[in-house]
């Protein structure tokens, strides 16, 4: 049987909807939810140039969200140190923190 969303593969098994291919999007869908839809318009309604500048914007952009939250991590930390007065490793805690920026 083909599969009933793609139109083009078999299904992967029997009493299967869709293709292995489909199955995987499926998937993804279901993990990312409408992140997916979000990303295939911000990518792929564009020109094929265009595409691949998005493409780094978005890894950039996932990128900087990611050391925001490290950052409000490290911050918490710190101010679990300081409630328990350990100062010692409070300091050392910031500079490794100024270290890095
Ligand atoms: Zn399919």
């Amino acid at each position: 049987m083909v599969c009933s969303f793609c139109q083009k593969n078999e299904c992967e098994g029997y009493l299967k909807w869709y293709c292995s291919e489909c199955s995987r999007l499926k998937r993804l869908l279901n993990l990312h939810g409408d992140r997916v839809y979000e990303i295939l318009d911000n990518v792929l309604l564009r020109t094929e140039d265009k595409q691949n500048n998005k493409i780094k914007v978005e890894i950039k952009k996932e990128v900087k969200e990611q050391e925001k939250k490290l950052e409000l991590n490290l911050n918490e930390s710190c101010e679990l140190y300081e409630n328990n007065n350990n100062k010692q490793l409070l300091t050392e805690l910031k500079q490794r923190i100024n270290k890095k920026k």
